[in-house]
């Protein structure tokens, strides 16, 4: 099966065998802290809450399908990241995972850095305050007009993608009178997948240019002969969810291998590597993700080495975790409108949601887990699949998982870890009116991007 729409990657990791599904928790009340935010809890009543608030009165304010961002658990996993790499290293947050002015304020108050990679992700940046020198700007197919809107902002970096946008970038630069700071985004010929990371195959995809071949040592020889561009160093980025740091190992080493040639070929030291993003995050139990700290460390200790038996300085180290960051922070809260049991077989639980506001276990057979939160149950459990309302079989939002048995239209069910990727991907599809995020802190609930409305609809809509 060919995956190819997540801007990570050619193909997705998180692709699990057809049929799987873990055995039902020993007590279906119980919210593992692992895969729920940082103040989800459930009370002795058995009422659950966010940010010091009940979900039951969250769905009465704000209604449902809605996403529960825990704004003190974003800014906490801020801040691990930022005090795991230290002064040392930048974090670049991913904006595509989600983003908001509310949460590029939080980024520029805990010392973040921003990634974008459109020119609607920089506007909604530049709106917020981010200043541009912190702000970097990705994309394979980077418009003219994108271009030129971010090197007159002054971002801090563009990340370069093709040879022809080598010299798209110099030209507006060159244009406009500055000189551009810019990476190169190699391929370094290894694609990470959830627990491994693959070796084949991986050229074949539209991001980067390639080691092989010497097409990157190519794209640095231009780059370093433009006017309008400072080639301040070389991005990677292998993948998505990954547990594995092997794939960051041998990504390193290829790349630093690259400031080596470089380094011979022009007797430049180029200052700066990216290893990308794509540190995976737990989206049900099974998942043991690392900690910042111990990802920091690693990262460090492979280009420190890399570098010491190459006989370079060691470059500054950029990381541009998203999902990392805002995955873990939110959940989808749904209110159960059919429950129909297929016999011998699973019952389907429909919601009054799915695939317009989480569109990866669709597109990636993404892994979900869910429980019931507007009471606690000791019914027994049994084998849910989690379906929305739209016109589509594919329309599922968690395969497989255990929910109690006298699950009845009417409760509330949230889905935890849906602060990536959900939102920032979510459609109208059949003319679904999009949730809104509501940030959580302190019992305080405040809408930070709303929902949808039918007007909002008719007004693209000019008849
Ligand atoms: C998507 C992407 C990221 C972030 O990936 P996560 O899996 O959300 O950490 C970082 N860098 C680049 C270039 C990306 O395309």
């Amino acid at each position: 099966m060919s995956r190819s729409a997540h801007p990570a990657g050619p193909r997705h990791a998180d692709v699990l065998p057809e049929g799987h599904y873990t055995a039902p928790a020993a007590d279906l009340n119980v919210l593992d802290a692992k895969v729920w935010s940082r103040t989800v809890d459930r009370a002795a009543d058995g009422t659950v809450s966010v940010g010091g608030i009940e979900v039951a009165r969250l769905a009465e304010e704000f209604g449902t399908p809605a996403y529960f961002l825990d704004e003190d658990d974003f800014r906490a996993r801020c801040r691990a990241w930022r005090d795991a790499f230290g002064s040392e290293a930048d974090v670049f947050y991913a904006g595509k995972a989600f983003l908001s002015r509310a949460v590029v304020k939080w980024l520029r108050e805990e010392g973040l850095n921003l990634d974008v990679c459109s020119a609607g992700e920089l506007t909604t940046a530049l709106a917020a305050g981010m200043p541009a020198e912190r702000i970097a700007y990705h994309g394979n197919n980077k418009s003219a007009e994108e271009i030129e809107r971010a090197v007159e902002a002054g971002v801090g970096r563009i990340v370069l993608d093709s040879f022809q946008e080598i010299a798209r970038v110099a030209h507006t630069a060159e244009r406009l009178g500055k000189r551009q700071r810019v990476q190169i985004r190699v391929t370094v010929g290894v694609e990470a997948h959830t627990h491994e990371f693959i070796a084949t195959a991986h050229e074949d995809q539209k991001f980067g240019i390639a080691l092989a071949g010497g097409q990157a040592a190519e794209a640095v020889r231009r780059a370093l002969n433009l006017d309008g561009l400072e080639l301040i160093g070389i991005h990677s980025h292998i993948g998505s969810q990954i547990f594995d740091m092997a794939g960051f190992e041998v990504s390193a080493r290829r790349v630093v291998q690259l400031l080596a040639e470089v380094r011979d070929e022009h007797g430049v030291e180029l200052p700066e590597i990216d290893l990308g993003g794509g540190l995976g995050i737990a989206y049900t139990s099974d998942d043991d993700p690392r900690e910042p700290h111990e990802i920091a460390k690693a990262l460090g200790e492979i280009v420190t080495r890399e570098c010491e038996s190459a006989g370079l300085a060691t470059p500054r180290i950029s990381v541009e975790p998203g999902r990392a960051i805002v995955g873990p922070t939110a959940f989808t809260l749904y209110r159960v409108g059919t429950v129909k049991p297929l016999e011998g077989l699973r019952t389907y639980v429909s919601v009054d949601g799915g695939m317009s506001d989480n569109i990866r276990t669709a597109l990636y057979d993404a892994e979900y887990t869910v429980a019931l939160v507007s009471r606690r149950s000791d019914a027994e459990p049994m084998l849910v699949r989690v379906v929305g309302k739209h016109c589509e079989s594919g329309d599922i939002v968690v395969k497989d998982a255990f929910l109690p048995a006298d699950l009845a239209p009417g409760d509330l069910i949230a889905v935890p870890a849906t602060g990536a990727y959900c939102r920032s991907m979510a459609s109208n599809y059949n003319h679904a009116l999009r949730p809104p995020v509501v940030a959580v802190k302190d019992g305080e609930a405040r809408v930070i991007v709303r929902r949808e409305t039918e007007e909002d609809l008719l007004r693209l809509d000019v008849g």
